[in-house]
């Protein structure tokens, strides 16, 4: 990875600002991210009392060396752009700088790090935005950053705080879905010990697939694939028959990256129109990948929504795609396990 810079002033601030760290899954969110882009092939999740506690994430991936480590918690600082154009051409899921910052803001946070083959890796401690301490320490094998005591000095959104089962559902779901984005990274969240999810390194999509939707559901989705206009879809949508009373097991993912789209929600709404009933929603694994830059990942601090350049061009090919894949499913009854 290029080394940490601080981002100048005027890049900065074309960066959707706002507040990214709402809840212990925030965290999560932010520190896996930034365990994908390290290049990592394993993740592990462990939070103590719904995160509030404790929120703790390690990596293989490609680490830091000092001098990144020291930076890294400085406000816009990053590794992943360097002017405003880049922000056109993002492929990392961060690309704001700010994640960091904002989570040692409001916590007591600790980070082990080390670059592959070297002696020595950093150990950093931050709290509440101070920076506490910085000594060499053996390196991880990737990083570990520690997440205690979240808004230990934010009263008003300790507040906010639910249950530790609610915050773990949070969690658990965000992990399912960082994994469905990510089928050949191995993922683990553990909560006081007991493990959550256990998802080895799937070899094919649909392994994954069946391991976060379960085999029973993954059995009555179907392929989908399509590619035009610069944009390839594919990912698998269930048959007519299996609907849910609401899009809790649709995901959509746009090259990788995790996104709520209204665009794409009435896409597989109009997809499925006369196929299912009024108020159900099919279940959908779907992929968008393209090369270009018709896609802006900068609307949104928590960076859950894109706009594209051209929104007609990706509804048509959504609704195609779908439409496609459910007529050639029409007779068979199979998913995707039995094709
Ligand atoms: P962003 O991800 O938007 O660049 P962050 O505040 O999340 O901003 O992280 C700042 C920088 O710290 C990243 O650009 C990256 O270079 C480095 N970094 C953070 N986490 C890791 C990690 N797990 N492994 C390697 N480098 C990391
Ligand atoms: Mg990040």
């Amino acid at each position: 990875m290029p080394a940490i810079s601080i981002l100048p002033e005027d890049v900065a601030n074309r960066i959707a600002a706002g507040e990214v760290v709402e809840r212990p899954a925030s965290v999560v969110k932010e520190l896996v991210e930034n365990a994908l882009d390290a290049g990592s092939s394993r993740i592990a999740v462990e939070v103590r009392q719904g995160g509030r506690r404790l929120i703790r994430v390690r990596d293989n991936g490609c680490g830091m060396d000092p001098e990144d480590a020291q930076v890294a918690f400085e406000r816009h600082a990053t590794s992943k752009i360097r002017t405003a154009d880049d922000l056109w051409r993002v492929r990392t899921m961060g690309f704001r700088g700010e994640a960091l910052a904002a989570i040692a803001s409001v916590a007591r946070v600790r980070l082990v790090t080390g670059t592959p083959g070297a002696t020595w890796g950093t150990l950093g401690e931050v709290e509440g935005g101070k920076r506490v301490g910085a000594r060499e320490a053996p390196p991880p094998g990737g990083t570990v950053v520690e997440v205690r005591d979240l808004f230990y000095n934010a009263p008003a959104r300790l507040k906010f705080l639910r249950s530790p089962q609610t915050e773990i559902s949070h969690i658990s779901r965000l992990v399912g879905r960082m994994a469905l984005g990510w089928p050949s990274v191995a993922f683990r969240f553990h909560h006081g010990g007991r493990q959550i999810l256990d998802l080895s390194p799937g070899r094919q999509e649909e392994d994954r697939l069946c391991q976060v939707f379960g085999e029973a559901l993954a059995a009555m989705m179907i392929r989908v694939e399509e590619e035009g206009r610069g944009f390839r879809i594919h990912g698998f949508a269930s048959i007519p028959t299996l609907t849910r009373y609401d899009r809790g097991y649709q995901e959509i993912f746009v090259n990788r990256r995790p996104v709520r789209s209204p665009l794409l929600q009435s896409a597989v709404t109009e997809a499925y129109h006369d196929l299912v009933p009024k108020g159900r929603h099919p279940l959908l694994v779907l992929y968008l990948e393209t090369e270009g830059d018709g896609v802006d990942v900068n609307v949104h601090p928590t960076k859950r929504e894109v706009r594209f350049r051209d929104q007609e061009v990706v509804r048509i090919l959504v609704v195609r795609a779908l439409r496609r894949a459910l007529g050639g499913s029409r007779s068979q009854e199979s998913g995707v396990r039995s094709q």
